[in-house]
């Protein structure tokens, strides 16, 4: 079975001369949710932009190497296109419209499919059934709600474009250990239950051990290794990379 996502030795550049990425090569499976791990500046941003064809409002482009998503090469996408195709990118910092309300952010993410209203309104239901604090603050100003209730709205937003790729940057930074597990949980149910597919740009190594099926680690613009990230973790690689040290 083909991946539905495949990215093959891509090199990526900045400003026309900062090298961020150097021959990265990864896969997401159908129905899989894969971890992208990685300190500070080692490239997890870049690849995700890469992938949903963000790099040009940032100066960046792609230089080398091939993007496939459903079997077909992307290169040529604009973003816009990419999320009617079901590739959403929910970017890091969870970037909400801070002065419209919870309801009106989640309505932004369905325009892209000019769903009915009955069809809106089934949409929006499912969302607060995943997300009831959202539910709870559906008339709130996105700028008036917590970074855990922002996360849960960007993703929200995110799933109201009926996404078959999600793409993750880094959605525990900053938040409680219990709101994270409840971000990573209900990944696992939409994966589950809706055969979502994930890629998740991380730097918890505990959420991707948890909750993932898979992981890259990226170093430097380079992804160092990978594999099933249970086989990672218990090998010690994980720890290595980002501790210099073995698992005990
Ligand atoms: P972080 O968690 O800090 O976002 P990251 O793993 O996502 O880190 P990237 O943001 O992808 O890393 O950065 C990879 C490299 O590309 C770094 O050296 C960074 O300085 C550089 N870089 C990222 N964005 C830009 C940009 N817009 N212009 C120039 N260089 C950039």
């Amino acid at each position: 079975m083909t991946n539905l996502l495949d990215v093959q030795n891509i090199e990526v550049i900045y400003d026309q001369s900062i090298l961020a990425l150097k021959q990265v090569s990864l896969a997401v499976p159908q129905g899989a949710i894969v971890a992208l791990l990685g300190a500070n500046g080692a490239g997890k941003s870049t690849t995700l932009k890469a992938i949903s064809q963000l790099l040009a409002s940032e100066n960046g482009a792609i230089l080398q190497g091939n993007i496939f998503y459903q079997g077909q090469s992307i290169l040529q996408s604009n973003p816009s296109q990419l999320v009617q195709d079901g590739l959403v990118q929910v970017l890091e910092g969870r970037h909400c419209f801070a002065s419209l309300t919870v309801e009106e952010n989640l309505k932004t993410g369905a325009f892209v499919r000019h769903l009915s209203n009955a069809k809106l309104k089934t949409a929006l239901e499912k969302i607060y059934h995943y997300f009831p604090r959202l539910a709870d603050k559906k008339a709130t100003f996105a700028g008036y709600t917590s970074g855990g209730e922002q996360q849960m709205l960007a993703i929200g937003r995110a799933l109201m474009t009926q996404p078959k790729l999600v793409l993750l940057d880094e959605p525990s930074m900053g938040l409680a250990p219990k709101i994270s597990s409840e971000i990573f949980t209900l990944i696992q149910h939409l994966k589950q239950h809706e055969g979502m597919s994930f890629l998740v740009a991380e730097q918890n190594i505990r959420l991707a051990q948890d909750f993932t099926d898979f992981a890259y680690l990226i170093e430097n613009g380079h992804v160092q290794t990978s594999g099933h990230t249970k086989q990672l973790y218990e090998s010690g690689v994980i720890q290595q990379v980002y501790f210099g040290q073995k698992a005990s």
